[in-house]
């Protein structure tokens, strides 16, 4: 049962406590209400794709409440960046920089980077603050449908998703949040947002956009960047393909027989939210095997199983 509270104190100080123990609270933001989970739990990240019913992974923004902490989820940041952070955190502007090791691969997608942002709404800090970790979070709508600006909007799309809905009234800005990538130590533009480019550009210079034309990076761009190196062949459960000391596998559940150069089982309990949650680390480990082939076991397409079955399928194309 998804419980809809007034943000006050005794209650962000409880969906707090939800967010420590792996669940799922939607909390309002300066732009839109965000569904949040612990951004260094990788099953709790999994079941906001379940939950949103997104088809797919992409990847998440992650919340800090003070640019300090957010540095800590980089491994590096170009000085116009740290100009930026230093003007506009709080605020609704997204930052995407080269990702540290303790970032989990479900949140960034399999990608080398992420994207964290400081929001500026007083119960979103506070819930982040009390939680004592960066919360992961998209808006809280479902997959395809318009992002919320209200806790009714969330309750209606959702109810029964989340563990708790904060309810901090309308959300003052009311779009996503504006993000900035780095190449070459230049802005680029990968979704505009609340936050106009033209305040970004008299900090961080002339911003490239990302993509041709007005429209933003879509996110099916972002795909091509994770495609493993060795070939990717999906196959049935238990199809009995031929060990190979040259192959990998990557099982869904039961760990094939014979020698293989690398093996992963996504669940041993055929969970799919363990799985989703295993899946990139599995994917880069087999990969770094050195395997030329990866044979990969096709999962249950229901559920987070359609967004896994996606993932291999783009890495099988
Ligand atoms: P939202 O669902 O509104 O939170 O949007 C998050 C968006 O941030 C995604 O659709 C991505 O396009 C973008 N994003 C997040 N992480 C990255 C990244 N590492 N590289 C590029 N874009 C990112
Ligand atoms: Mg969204």
């Amino acid at each position: 049962m998804t419980e809809l509270l007034k943000a006050g104190r005794k209650n962000i100080q409880k969906a707090a406590a939800v967010i420590k123990g792996g669940g799922i609270a939607a909390f309002p933001t300066e732009t839109v209400y965000g569904l949040g989970a612990d951004g260094l739990n990788p099953e709790a990240c999994a079941r906001i794709f379940e939950i949103k019913g997104r088809p797919r992974f992409d990847p998440l923004i992650l919340h800090e409440c003070s640019a300090a902490r957010a540095r800590k989820l980089f491994s590096s940041i170009p000085p116009a960046a740290e100009k930026l952070m230093r003007k506009f955190w709080p605020g609704p502007l997204t930052l995407v920089l080269p990702k540290a090791r303790t970032v989990p691969e479900i949140v960034t997608a399999g990608l080398k980077t992420v994207a964290v942002r400081v929001p500026a709404n007083r119960h979103a800090l506070a819930l982040i603050k009390a939680a004592g970790r960066p919360i992961a979070a998209p808006s809280a709508n479902r997959f395809g449908a318009l992002s919320p600006t209200t806790a009714a909007h969330v309750r209606k799309q959702l109810g029964g998703g989340p563990d708790i809905i904060l309810d901090g009234g309308r959300t003052a800005i009311g779009v996503e949040s504006t993000i900035l990538t780095f190449s070459g130590g230049r802005p680029v533009l990968l979704r505009p947002g609340g936050l106009p480019l033209e305040e970004i550009e008299k900090l961080a210079g002339p911003a490239r956009p990302a993509a041709r034309g007005k429209k933003p990076l879509a996110p099916g761009c972002l795909k091509k960047h994770y495609a493993p190196a060795a070939k990717l062949r999906l196959i049935a459960p238990g199809a009995g393909v031929k060990p190979s000391a040259k192959a990998a596998y990557l099982a869904f559940s039961t760990v094939p027989p014979g020698k293989w150069a690398a093996v992963k089982v996504l669940s041993r309990s055929g969970d799919l939210r363990e799985a989703a949650a295993a899946l990139f680390g599995a994917l880069h480990s087999l990969e770094a095997s050195g395997a030329a082939v990866i044979y990969a076991e096709k999962v249950p397409p229901h559920g987070l199983g359609r967004a896994i079955m996606d993932r291999l399928r783009r890495a099988a194309a």
